[in-house]
């Protein structure tokens, strides 16, 4: 009778055992899955959302109604978790987006068979640099890509007309310039669309290349906006011309970053005196990246 006590005694012991080690084995599984993200676990993750450059675009922005949305500031993103280390090495080209389980490429710059660049402006258009930009690209007969901020754009619809009619191509810069990983779902689509609908009104077709504000994305934000029909383009080369950056120095990030296929970015707006360097500059840069036997082309170019 002892024995037999003794017995259910110790398979309720085991079973209790068994019992509370599945319940751990569950705990744990969920664990890794705070967020009950139904895709991918890594995609919660904030060293997941993908930063180009150490600065990414590189621009506080201002959301003030009366003014442009521009004002480049030095922003430190470190505090919002963003991996910059992952994707700074500009040296890399052509990047492949390995977060992501549907592969959508960030492109950061072509694929380097050809001697190719192509020069991109962002966070215009307005109505001082922008001019000074197209003179100087008419005067070496170059053609550029404008990364438009919706906003700005609105405001500004001649300068915008004007830019596509000079023949440069356009993209979507988003309409705020709002730092994509950290709005809603329903925030990023407007963001993008907004801008897709002035674009379309003013240029009377679709641009299908996008840039994120800071170069920022979340790999799940990929799928989006590749469903809205963009190819996604950061860049190779930072110029870091929205910080005051001298000439001389914006120069030596040239020759340093500078490979075939070369994505180059810089800026139009915000700071006038800051950005002014680089303007002062891009003659200079232009002759030099000549010599060195590149041929400039658009960003659509040079991603096909
Ligand atoms: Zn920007």
């Amino acid at each position: 009778m002892k024995k037999h006590i003794f017995n259910i005694f110790l398979i309720s012991i085991l079973s209790i055992f068994i019992i509370t080690g599945c319940t751990t084995v569950g705990a744990s599984d969920f664990k890794t899955n705070p967020d009950n993200n139904e895709k991918n676990v890594q995609d919660s993750l904030p060293q997941k959302i993908e930063h180009a450059g150490s600065q990414g675009c590189g621009e506080e922005t201002k959301t003030d109604q009366d003014k442009d949305v521009s004002a480049p500031i030095e922003s430190d993103r470190n505090d919002e978790n963003v991996d910059n280390n992952k994707e700074s090495n500009t040296e890399e080209e052509g990047v492949k987006d390995k977060s992501n389980p549907e592969n959508i490429a960030t492109h950061y710059s072509g694929n380097g068979d050809q001697k190719l660049v192509a020069l991109t402006f962002d966070d215009g258009p307005e109505s001082e640099l922008t001019p000074e930009i197209l003179d100087i690209l008419d005067e070496h007969d170059i053609k550029a890509t404008f990364f438009v901020i919706g906003q700005n754009a609105a405001r500004h619809t001649e300068t915008l007309r004007e830019i596509h009619d000079r023949g440069h191509e356009i993209g979507n810069h988003s309409w705020s310039h709002k730092y994509l990983p950290k709005i809603s779902k329903r925030s990023k689509k407007d963001e993008i669309l907004k801008t897709e609908e002035l674009l379309e009104d003013v240029l009377g077709k679709h641009t299908p290349i996008f840039r994120p504000p800071y170069g920022a994305v979340k790999a799940q934000d990929k799928e989006l906006i590749d469903s809205l029909g963009y190819k996604i383009v950061n860049w190779s080369v930072d110029t870091r011309d929205w910080a005051g950056t001298s000439g001389e120095q914006i120069m030596k990030y040239v020759k340093q970053q500078l490979k075939p296929g070369g994505i180059i970015l810089m800026h139009n707006s915000g700071n006038t005196k800051t950005v002014k360097n680089m303007i002062k500059t891009l003659p200079t840069m232009i002759n030099w990246i000549e010599e060195q036997g590149y041929e400039f082309v658009t960003v659509t170019e040079i991603l096909d």
